[in-house]
């Protein structure tokens, strides 16, 4: 939604010339070695097979016509006419159907392909470093580029081989009528050329503007694609009926086509120009090949056989140069889109991840401390630190609690202490190790999870525990739905545990309630066995018993495990060891919950307007009742 606002202040009329990472010819070769190494069809079927009879169709229909007039010029019997006829009718229906017979196999291989690029464009995105992938704008760029040119049969990646491939049948046709026309008729391939290459540079200038102007197409066809998703999504049902917003989304839309209408309005304007110009050239080809070929006829006795195999070929000829020329700046837009590709592929991530020291350790989970850190996420030049001088000691198996208001940076401090993001100042370390330093994937083993936003992935209930298709333990996941108090749940549904989840892809998909997806995460958080626990507002959605039930079970789930938990229900971080509060990017108290309400200060005055809360409000409860 937000690129239809975003359209209507800016003005896109000119969008800057773009520099794609890779060439035209590096892009070949990349799809070309791509398509030997896991779709070879694509080439010897399509490529070379395919194109070669191309050629031999277009060579069969040359001369097919001439040698009719031909036959009867020299007045052959009647059969051998037919004969002839029959001949190369024959041959060009055997061609005809090789082709598509081939060209079946190959449009399958064609698709593989596009799929094997797709997935591993997606393994990038879900294995490149966090940064990269949230914050970095232009490795998002090169991604939405990436995604228009894999999402359908008609995007780059898929019709690339198409233009290949008649690019190559041009090549071959427009050099065999080169050595035929030079061997016959020189001046004709004079005249042919100058009629067909200005007017196919002025006409491709023109057919470029939609690719010059494909950004400003893209932003708008994701703004209309973001109003019909929204509106469509099942998530959103309630508040669009609640808060009839419904218009709000015909409004939107309605701006978004009249941008799009617009769009093409500037483009077809553009383009009723290149028709003309088309019609103007061939015109002037047409004439000037008429008058030299009614000349020879006249002047010199060509035969009409000869008069209609040329008139043929100079219609084809200069079909076959516009062919080439246009193929060819067909084949430069088309490798933009590659580009895009690859650059996704090989985008250098923010820091290494496989590579450094690998991670110490000792047994136990790992003693995290934090030096002095400061923090601002990338992007911006202008973005405010969240974090300032931040230092603390997470020690082995011990309890932290982050508190804070919202917006405080305490989701930010986890990511932090993860390794999702470096520090913009000071450094973190594991046992005694720079995170810098270490292997990151590795060191992502040592956690497990729950965060705010709930993911359920579209999977059975155990896949969504065991976070996995494969090798899941079916008793772990018992175990550890019944921690997160869901095994009366599951076991009331049909499928139990392989009910499938996540509606928006399977249609008899069970649909779980916000305090219930809750406790799934929390099964999946207890499944992977890490030595750190991280809790970011994991009773959120939960009703107070619920909740209660939980904490009381928090001893026993963090068993062993150091944990850093989030919570703004201050009374859930007594079960802690050590609580600090965030407050104006620093930490502004740090201590038990004890020694932090002896202190009075911020974390007291907040958990006292909490117990406040909670005493008038079971008072008023306690009055109504005695009523
Ligand atoms: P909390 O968890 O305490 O509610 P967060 O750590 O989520 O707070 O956010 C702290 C601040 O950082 C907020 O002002 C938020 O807008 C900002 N912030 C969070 N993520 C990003 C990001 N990817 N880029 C820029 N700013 C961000």
């Amino acid at each position: 939604m937000k690129g239809v606002t975003y359209l209507k202040t800016k003005n896109k009329e000119k969008e800057p010339k773009q520099k794609p990472k890779f060439g035209t010819l590096s892009c070949v070769r990349f799809m070309w070695r791509l398509a030997l190494k896991h779709e070879p069809m694509i080439i010897w079927i399509g490529m070379i097979t395919i194109t070669l009879l191309f050629v031999l169709n277009n060579l069969i229909g040359l001369f097919l016509s001439p040698m009719i007039i031909s036959s009867i010029e020299q007045s052959l019997p009647v059969y051998k006419v037919i004969i002839t006829i029959l001949i190369f009718v024959g041959a060009g229906m055997l061609v005809d159907g090789l082709k598509n017979y081939l060209g079946g196999f190959e449009w399958y291989s064609r698709i593989t392909l596009r799929s094997i690029l797709t997935s591993m464009v997606s393994e990038k995105c879900a294995r490149t470093s966090y940064p990269t992938f949230i914050d970095d704008k232009s490795f998002g760029e090169a991604r939405r580029k990436s995604s228009s040119a894999l999402g359908s049969n008609s995007g780059a990646a898929e019709a690339i081989w198409q233009t290949i491939q008649s690019l190559m049948v041009n090549i071959i046709n427009f050099a065999i009528y080169v050595v035929m026309l030079t061997a016959i008729n020189p001046i004709l391939l004079i005249i042919i050329l100058v009629t067909t290459v200005p007017g196919y540079f002025y006409s491709k200038y023109i057919n470029e503007w939609h690719y010059r102007h494909r950004t400003e197409h893209i932003e708008i066809n994701r703004g209309l694609e973001c109003v019909l998703q929204e509106s469509a999504n099942i998530h959103s049902a309630k508040d669009i009926r609640m808060f009839g917003i419904r218009p709000w989304f015909d409004d939107m839309y309605r701006s978004g086509m009249r941008l799009s209408e617009a769009f093409h309005n500037r483009g077809a304007r553009v383009y009723i120009w290149k028709n003309i110009l088309d019609i103007i050239f061939t015109f002037l080809r047409n004439g000037a090949a008429y008058i030299y070929l009614i000349a020879m006829v006249l002047d010199n006795g060509m035969e009409a056989s000869e008069f209609l195999l040329y008139f043929t070929m100079v219609g084809g000829f200069s079909g076959f140069v516009s062919g080439i020329l246009g193929g060819m700046s067909d084949l430069h837009n088309k490798c933009l889109d590659i580009s895009a590709i690859r650059e996704v592929l090989t985008y250098p991530d923010a820091f290494p991840l496989d590579e450094g020291k690998d991670v110490p350790h000792t047994g136990r989970p790992g003693v995290i401390r934090f030096e002095n850190v400061s923090f601002r996420y990338p992007g911006k030049e202008d973005n405010p630190y969240v974090l300032k001088n931040i230092s603390f000691t997470l020690s082995p198996e011990e309890r932290l609690a982050v508190v804070g208001l919202n917006g405080a940076g305490k989701t930010t401090l986890i990511k932090l202490l993860v390794g999702f993001y470096d520090p913009t100042e000071g450094r973190i370390t594991y046992n005694g190790v720079d995170l810098k330093d270490l292997k990151r994937r590795e060191y992502y083993k040592e956690f497990t999870a729950v965060f705010q936003d709930i993911n359920i992935f579209a999977g059975t209930v155990a896949e969504n525990v065991a976070s996995s298709m494969i090798n899941v333990d079916k008793e772990r996941v018992k175990k550890c739905i019944a921690y997160a108090d869901l095994t009366k749940k599951i076991e009331s549904m049909p499928m139990g545990y392989d009910t499938l989840l996540n509606r928006n892809v399977y249609e008899d998909a069970q649909d779980l309630s916000g305090g219930e997806k809750q406790r799934l995460v929390l099964a999946r958080a207890l499944y992977k066995e890490a030595p750190i626990l991280l809790l970011d507002e994991p009773t959120a959605a939960l009703d107070p018993i619920a909740e209660f039930e939980i904490y009381n079970k928090y001893n026993d789930m963090t068993n062993g495990k150091s944990a850093v938990y989030i919570s703004h229900r201050l009374a859930s971080t007594r079960f802690c060891d050590k609580i600090l509060l965030i407050d104006r990017n620093i930490i502004a108290e740090e201590g038990s919950h004890e020694e932090l309400m002896r202190l009075g200060g911020k974390y007291a005055e907040l958990y006292e307007v909490q117990s406040s809360y909670y005493h008038k409000d079971h008072k008023n409860t306690e009055g109504g009742d005695s009523k």
